[in-house]
């Protein structure tokens, strides 16, 4: 059998995906085969994945409206709580409307192949996240992908365009691996000058960036700029789920045309009712988003005097550089034996050479938590030589 040999590949060449069993709710710490560890991992900045209020909003919306929408919203309707979040949302990120899907990577999927198709063209950051590079196959536009975060290139490459033709800019907001922040105000004016619409996915940054967690377009005070802004609630919101923010006409063409919005339904309700009130915590407080940027940086601030290279990040995601894969794995390894669950990112994630332990700060770990890690990181660092 082909997968037989295919699978063992993988295991051969280290690529294979081992999935560690959790089994204690996503915090500041998690459990794992009966061990505590502090859990740098997850993409829950703000510890909203296990807050009270959160569980409670989730369960007040199952007990009134049950637990799944049970068809697409375009045949059967949808519910006063998805229309709540969606009006929540979108005047939390100050923009015209919002429309919900059921993941960050069905919105993108959705969005992409309803704007731009067979001889339009997408310029796309060559680092964009994998759910981008699948709604532009889909689309079957033509895609040209431009330097990271080069605006030059960009404009140079729509330089050469056609004006004829549609075209469309799409970058990530914050860049997962590397944890900086797309140069949306330049990329803006050159979008703009050729007459391309511009979409920015903001997995990272809803929660983290702008006021309050606004995102990366409050960040650079593009409301009304950036026409299509999608965003995920499985990372800082807690929860999970997909979401388009933009005008009212063009969130109108989704609804009409997204097809993971017409033959798929819609976000489950306990995940709607935990969402509102996610909004509903970040819109009232920057307590949590203050949290988060404050321990990222006395993290970074630690790792650093350590002499650790902790990258060019400009987010509380903190890179932490060690370049051969094998290295970055033993170090993972020895900190999760030393109770910090900390992963190894290599290629083909990365490029060669560039391995690291990427740190995914939250706003739930406390300062006891964070001097812990601290000197685990050091302990290891000094067995592996690396300090
Ligand atoms: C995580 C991520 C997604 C996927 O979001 P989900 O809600 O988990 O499907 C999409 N785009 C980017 C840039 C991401 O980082």
């Amino acid at each position: 059998m082909w997968l037989t040999e295919e699978l063992n590949n993988l295991k051969k060449s280290g690529l294979y995906n081992n999935i560690l069993t959790i089994e204690s709710p996503i915090g500041g710490e998690i459990i794992i085969e009966g061990r505590k560890l502090l859990n740098f991992c997850s993409n829950n900045y703000l510890g909203l994945a296990n807050n009270p209020r959160l569980k409670k909003a989730a369960i007040a919306a199952i007990n009134k409206f049950g637990v799944g929408p049970a068809a697409v919203r375009t045949i059967a309707g949808t519910t006063t709580l998805h229309k709540k979040l969606e009006k929540d949302l979108a005047k939390f990120k100050k923009c015209e409307a919002v429309l919900t899907f059921q993941s960050g990577f069905m919105a993108n999927l959705a969005t992409i192949p309803a704007l731009v198709g067979e001889g339009d063209l997408i310029f796309s950051d060559e680092l964009n996240h994998a759910s981008i590079i699948d709604g532009c196959r889909i689309s079957k536009a033509t895609v040209i992908r431009f330097k990271h975060a080069d605006t030059v290139d960009l404009e140079s490459l729509l330089k050469k365009a056609s004006k004829k033709v549609k075209k469309l800019v799409i970058t990530d907001g914050v860049f997962s691996m590397d944890g900086d922040i797309a140069p949306l105000d330049k990329i803006y004016k050159v979008t703009s000058k050729y007459g391309a619409l511009l979409m920015v996915d903001d997995a990272h940054g809803e929660g983290v960036l702008g006021r309050n967690g606004r995102g990366i377009v409050d960040h650079f005070n593009l409301h009304g700029k950036v026409d299509i802004e999608v965003g995920t609630m499985s990372k800082a919101l807690g929860v999970v789920g997909g979401l388009v923010a933009g005008k009212g006409e063009i969130i109108e063409w989704l609804t009409q045309r997204a097809r993971p919005f017409l033959f798929s339904s819609a976000m489950t309700i306990p995940d709607v009712g935990a969402c509102i009130e996610a909004v509903k915590i970040l819109g009232s407080s920057g307590v949590l988003v203050k949290k988060l940027w404050s321990n990222a940086d006395y993290l970074s601030k630690g790792l650093s005097r350590f002499g650790f290279d902790t990258g060019k990040s400009q987010t509380p995601i903190i890179p932490l550089m060690l370049g051969e894969v094998t290295l970055a794995k033993e170090f993972s390894n020895l900190l999760f034996e030393n109770g910090v669950f900390a992963k190894a990112i290599g290629y083909p994630t990365v490029p060669e050479g560039k391995a690291r332990i990427r740190i995914m700060n939250t706003a739930v770990h406390t300062k006891k938590d964070l001097d812990k890690a601290l000197l685990v990181f050091e302990k290891v660092g000094k067995t592996l030589k690396v300090i």
